[in-house]
């Protein structure tokens, strides 16, 4: 009997405290629905999305109380080329207008096309003995690829460009989802993408109307902040803020990709404010990650602070799911803190799986990794699918397992 008081009073006890420990816990709070609100144009290169987001990080930096440590504040910049298309674009197939974002893309590297088309459907048997016996300067071409099994659509249409030598407007019918993307490159002529069930007749005319600004030397940057910890070696956070912005007058709001992943940062960072921790952190927003990882590449180049000394970088990308659990990139070549990991979502009861990938080109924490640096990159899985076209919003970001994945951060840097 008295066993079994005592019992129930240490059981009584533990729940008190892990209760209390829980309410001393600084509840997630929601930075998606306002970075990816339209305001912030899509954290891209039109209207200074890129510029507003950054800003946007900067202040909340602040507010938390992070050091700087570059020479212009939370900032360091650095340039790029950028394809973008700042005014509305139009598509009509058949004297049908096409929804932009969901019926059709521009090809990012694509430059102005503007006029009606007689369409011309290459068939892509025979296309290597393709000549053109049409005198037709107002041609479009038409690629269906959705039947090929050779898919490299850039191998194709270049290709197709030489044999052509022509900068015919081309419609491409793929098999994939559309997914949008930015370049730092234009091309020679502009490339439509289509939805591949969109067409349901044959395609007689086309009238087209984009214009494209390419942006030499645009600066942009990283944002940067620091806590101090009680040891020399520093643990980098990280998490890129672009993504797609415009096309046309159409947003690519980026919730998932990556507002997931700055929301979390943001929230680690006023944890680590209140829990001090260890080793330095260093937050970072990288910009222009959609570009092709730019951003980061540039801080592994330009470093702030040693290499060498970075115990770990976490990166977080596409963090706003989670019931089908995380997966982390990396997790061969960072084994010890993969075990980390398992240990903490086994006693804590996080996620339901953690998948183990190899290395891969998918994220920031690629160019650390490259320099030796001890890099992983985690994501979650599940939930939506919506990922680089305008439907990644927050209302349909599920965002129900980020206080396990800050539990997850936070127990893993106590752990370093
Ligand atoms: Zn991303």
């Amino acid at each position: 009997m008295t066993k079994f008081l005592l019992l129930l009073v240490s059981l009584y006890v533990t729940t008190f405290f892990s209760q209390t420990t829980n309410s001393s816990w600084i509840r997630y709070e929601n930075y998606v629905d306002t970075l990816s609100s339209n305001y912030f144009k899509g954290r891209g290169y039109v209207d200074n999305g890129h510029l507003k987001a950054a800003k946007f990080i900067s202040n909340e930096f602040q507010r938390i109380g992070l050091d700087s440590i570059t020479s212009s504040g939370y900032l360091q910049h650095f340039k790029t080329n950028v394809n973008t298309f700042p005014t509305d674009i139009k598509l009509k197939i058949n004297d049908q207008s096409l929804i932009a974002g969901l019926d059709y893309l521009i090809e990012p590297g694509s430059v102005t096309c503007q006029g009606i088309f007689e369409v011309l459907e290459i068939n892509l048997r025979n296309w290597k003995s393709f000549t053109l016996n049409k005198k037709n300067e107002h041609l479009c071409l038409l690629i269906d690829v959705s039947n090929v099994e050779n898919k490299d659509s850039l191998l194709i249409y270049n290709e197709i460009k030489k044999v052509l030598n022509k900068k015919y407007p081309i419609l491409w019918i793929g098999s994939e989802n559309l997914q949008w993307s930015v370049s730092q490159y234009t091309l020679s002529n502009a490339i439509i993408k289509l939805r591949p069930d969109i067409i349901k007749e044959e395609i007689k005319n086309v009238e087209i109307d984009i214009k494209n600004n390419f942006i030499t030397s645009l600066e942009t940057q990283n944002v940067i902040g620091k806590i101090m910890g009680r040891k020399k070696k520093n643990i980098i956070i990280s998490a890129h803020y672009d993504h797609l912005g415009m096309m046309g007058n159409v947003i690519f709001p980026g919730a998932n990709d990556n507002a997931s992943g700055v929301s979390s940062l943001l929230n680690l960072a006023s944890y680590f404010m209140k829990y001090k921790p260890k080793y330095n952190i260093i937050f970072i927003c990288f910009g222009a990650e959609e570009l092709g990882l730019l951003g980061s590449k540039y801080f592994t180049e330009n470093p702030i602070i040693e290499l060498e000394n970075i115990k770990l970088l976490l990166n977080l990308d596409i963090v706003g799911t989670g019931e089908d659990g995380i997966a982390i990139v990396n997790a061969f070549e960072q084994e010890k803190v993969v075990q980390i990991i398992g240990k903490i979502n086994e006693k804590h009861d996080l996620f339901s799986k953690i998948k183990l990938r190899g290395q891969a080109p998918n994220s920031d924490h690629y160019w650390f990794s490259k320099k030796n640096v001890p890099a992983i990159f985690i994501y979650t899985m599940g939930g939506i699918k919506a990922y680089h076209d305008p439907l990644d919003k927050s209302v349909t970001l599920p965002q129900n397992k980020s206080n396990e994945l800050l539990k997850l951060v936070t127990q893993l840097v106590n752990k370093l």
